[in-house]
């Protein structure tokens, strides 16, 4: 067992930093602002390897470990408390890895090179509007042709709509298939004809835009097909595994810089004669956070480590344990940063409802992975019963 990170993790890590400190942090009150990141942040993000960071270096990527992404994935969600700049990492890092992993050679070379370089935007799309828990019940379809499929139907709650029709890029895209052979995966681009796209408003994050995508007959080519036709759910299922890992260290480093801030209040800001820190209600509330928030970074690296392993050894032991890891994470991560946000706000007082402290940004952000965002707590619970009692316990057919 080795807890030390490596010499190369360590400096990825501080370079990560550096660039959450000078460059995310300065731009983050705009990001929110103004409903987008701009350039000067997209461009040392790819300039340092983050954007779709595991994807292989022969399509623009680096290679990245699930390791080393989830240490960037921290130090973006610590940059930029609002996690409008962390979903765009973990998107393209979670779903470009999987284009990478199950596109046609001609697909990956198309679409990753410009996705790793800032220019595109690459998304997923499952959530309808009818919901987006039971996948399985999804209403648009493709219908095979001899070119391909025909897209019909509706999604929503999509990150990134706004920005794939601006920069470029599209969506992965679940669709049950017309004939009820399965599910297809099919990376939809935003600009093909027939496809519509909605903006929806948002309590949060809003520098990356949540919306609708409509198909109205959409053509997609049968070179645009992840993997093998009615595989797409399965090939899904495994993105979120990646991408579930990705949303929960985001939330780790803003619990971090939520009690960073906290931690150098409590020192400096006296009510009754005496620093906060000297009460010990606050004291202690301080030091259960900083417990529960030390737990689930090492869950989170941890689940990290367990899916390099499963990537590349693959084998029942490993999956099992992924699932496990992964989804543990993903239900106690969002609740522990909001809870750390919340608290920190508190210590703050009025100045902590305050828009100049920006913590209210890390509620608003952070929420929405409370609500629903690449999984609702409920389907994590959902995943570890069926892991830890059988999957006959699962709760529905
Ligand atoms: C900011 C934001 C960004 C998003 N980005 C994307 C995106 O890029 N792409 C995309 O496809 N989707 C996206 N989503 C949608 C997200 O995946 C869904 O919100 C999520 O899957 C839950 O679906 P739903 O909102 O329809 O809620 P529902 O499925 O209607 O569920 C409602 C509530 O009931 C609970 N619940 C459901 N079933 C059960 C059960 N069997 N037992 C107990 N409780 C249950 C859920 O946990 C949830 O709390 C985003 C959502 C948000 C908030």
């Amino acid at each position: 067992m080795e807890f030390e990170l490596s010499d190369e993790e360590r400096a990825f890590q501080g370079a990560v930093r550096a660039f959450g400190d000078h460059v995310l942090r300065p731009h983050e009150a705009a990001i929110d602002r103004d409903g987008a990141i701009p350039l000067e942040v997209l461009r040392p993000m790819a300039g340092l390897g983050l954007l779709a960071m595991p994807v292989p270096s022969e399509y623009g990527g680096m290679g990245g470990s699930a390791v080393l992404t989830e240490l960037a994935a921290e130090e973006v969600g610590r940059g930029d408390l609002s996690m409008a700049t962390a979903v765009f990492f973990l998107l393209e890092a979670g779903w470009g890895w999987l284009l990478s992993r199950h596109g046609k050679e001609e697909l990956r070379r198309a679409v990753l090179p410009p996705v790793c370089r800032g220019e595109t935007f690459l998304g997923i799309a499952t959530t309808e509007p009818g919901g987006g828990s039971d996948l399985a019940a999804m209403r648009t379809t493709a219908r095979r042709t001899s070119e391909g499929f025909v897209l019909r139907g509706e999604k929503s709650f999509v990150s990134g709509t706004v920005e794939a029709g601006r920069m470029g890029g599209g969506h992965l895209t679940l669709a049950k298939d017309a004939g009820g052979d399965g599910f297809h995966f099919l990376y939809v681009p935003t600009k093909s004809p027939g496809l519509s796209t909605q903006r929806f408003e948002n309590m949060g994050r809003m520098g990356i835009s949540t919306g609708g995508l409509t198909y109205d007959d959409v053509v997609v080519p049968t070179g645009n097909l992840l993997g093998e036709p009615g595989k797409g759910f399965h090939y899904a299922m495994e993105g979120f595994r990646v991408a579930r890992t990705f949303v929960s260290a985001a939330c780790v480093g803003a619990a971090e810089r939520a009690l960073e801030a906290g931690t150098e209040h409590l020192r400096t800001r006296t009510a009754f004669g005496q620093p906060l820190g000297k009460f010990e209600g606050l004291q202690f509330e301080l030091v259960d956070l900083y417990v529960q928030v030390e737990a689930v970074k090492w869950q989170c690296r941890r689940a990290a480590w367990l899916l390099d392993r499963f990537l590349a050894e693959g084998g029942e032991r490993y999956r099992s344990e992924v699932d496990r890891a992964v989804a543990a994470v993903k239900l106690t991560a969002p609740p522990i940063a909001f809870e750390a946000v919340k608290r920190v706000m508190m210590w703050f007082g009025a100045a902590g409802y305050t828009k100049d402290v920006g913590l209210e940004r890390g509620l608003r952000g952070v929420t929405s992975y409370l609500v629903g965002a690449e999984g609702g707590l409920n389907i994590m619970r959902i995943i570890l019963g069926r892991e830890l009692l059988g999957p006959e316990f699962v709760p529905y057919k």
